[in-house]
């Protein structure tokens, strides 16, 4: 393994790959560091591993020492697929694709951290893990437990879809809803993980392992572009780990001199809950909590990032820095978006999962968007975990004779 170190994202301190969720100095967050020259030399990218199917192909810029203790179902290799089709009705004039990150085992991208952190878990020899989700996360979490013959507990807040919080139970996590936002299911994990000994592979900023599995899609879209780097890449984000772990998967393509330039980074939240747009809007580098009451059906995004609004400081560097933005969506344009890859392309969507699409057409309309620029939107989370639908009641007929009024 080539993973070399935990480093401060703050300050810079450094210390060994050990179980660690922030620094002792200045609590900033932590990511993980390579050997780049060793991990360069043998062409990670180049020279995939082909004994594992998916993202542990790219593991030698993956943080687990040893292949048996990999905790895999599969996740990565989602396809990249045209999303002509909308850009046409919408009238917008680019290049638009859509990574299908909903066909991950569990039906989101969170399989991609998840099973990273659930590797490095049982590589440090942990028998539980624990978890704070909206909803997704906590799936994935106690799909990779009974993968790997962990016990899982999960935190999620009380409104999470129940359709989520089905699935966690379905693969035998113990589910344990917390009265009122995000944030205190966030904070319940962490107590949990302290007080018990537990490893937390919340996939926020918090485990600095997680991140690393959502750098995976960079690798992947690197080869089905054909080198070709997207103008942007547009990402739903709550406290925005996959945007990050993206652009962090980019910058090491540009530093094994495989790509030239970065893709703009654009982040998309919806206006009811909107803590790192309302910053780039304010031309803010800090990021306030966002209080009150959040209704939204964009509910993977809920994330008010109250105690850790450094995360969403960090992911609004990230989008500064590559000449991106940040962008948010009312409920009618989330409607929209998740109705448009519904129907014009034929993927099944939950609502927070669509955002990076509409997010598309709100920046066209704006004139913010080149013609002809290559827009490439992860789309989250399956259609399947979303219950809010009100389905049509659909006709009933008991002989063939009315068939004819019915379909003519
Ligand atoms: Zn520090």
């Amino acid at each position: 393994m080539d993973a070399k170190n935990l480093t401060c994202r703050r300050c810079g301190a450094v210390y060994p790959l050990e179980n660690r969720y922030s620094c002792d100095g200045c609590k900033g967050i932590l990511e993980v560091t390579y050997d780049y020259g060793k991990v360069f030399s043998k062409n990670p990218i180049g020279n995939p591993h082909r004994d594992l199917p998916g993202m542990w192909k790219f593991r030698g810029l993956l943080p687990v020492e040893h292949k048996s203790h990999i905790v895999t179902l599969g996740e990565g290799d989602t396809p990249l697929l045209d999303a002509g089709s909308i850009a046409e009705v919408w009238g917008c004039d680019l290049e638009m694709a859509v990574k299908a990150e909903m066909l991950n085992p569990t039906g989101s991208f969170k399989d991609r951290p998840t099973s990273v952190g659930v590797s490095v878990a049982k590589e440090k020899g942990f028998e539980k893990i624990v978890v704070a989700s909206s909803g997704n996360a906590s799936a994935s979490a106690a799909a990779y437990a009974a993968r790997a013959g962990m016990e899982c507990v999960v935190f999620v807040p009380d409104s999470t879809d129940p359709n989520k919080v089905v699935q966690a139970q379905s693969y035998g996590a113990r589910v344990i809803c917390v009265k009122g936002n995000y944030s205190r299911s966030f904070d319940m994990a962490k107590l949990c993980a302290k007080r018990y000994g537990w490893a937390n592979v919340t996939s926020t900023f918090l485990n600095p392992y997680t991140v690393e599995g959502d750098k995976t899609p960079a690798y992947e879209l690197y080869y089905q572009l054909q080198g070709r780097v997207p103008d942007h890449i547009f990402v739903p984000i709550g406290s925005g780990p996959l945007l990050v772990g993206i652009l962090k998967g980019y910058e090491e393509l540009k530093r094994m001199g495989l790509i030239r330039r970065l893709p703009a980074m654009v982040g998309v939240q919806v206006t009811a809950c909107e803590p790192i747009t309302r910053a780039y809007e304010e031309g803010s580098a800090r990021v306030r909590g966002w209080e009150g009451q959040i209704e939204t059906m964009a509910g993977g995004i809920s994330d008010p990032l109250m105690g850790y609004e450094g995360d969403g400081e960090l992911t609004l560097e990230a989008v500064r820095r590559t000449g991106g933005r940040m962008v948010s969506l009312t409920e009618d344009e989330v409607r929209d978006a998740f109705r448009m890859v519904e129907t014009k392309m034929g993927l099944y969507c939950e609502p927070t999962g669509a955002v990076s699409v509409g997010a598309v057409k709100k920046l066209w309309d704006q004139r913010v968007l080149k013609k002809g620029a290559l827009a490439v939107c992860l789309t989250t989370g399956h259609g399947f975990k979303y219950s809010g639908r009100q389905p049509e009641k659909p006709p009933v007929i008991d002989s063939e004779d009315q068939i004819d009024r019915l379909v003519r």
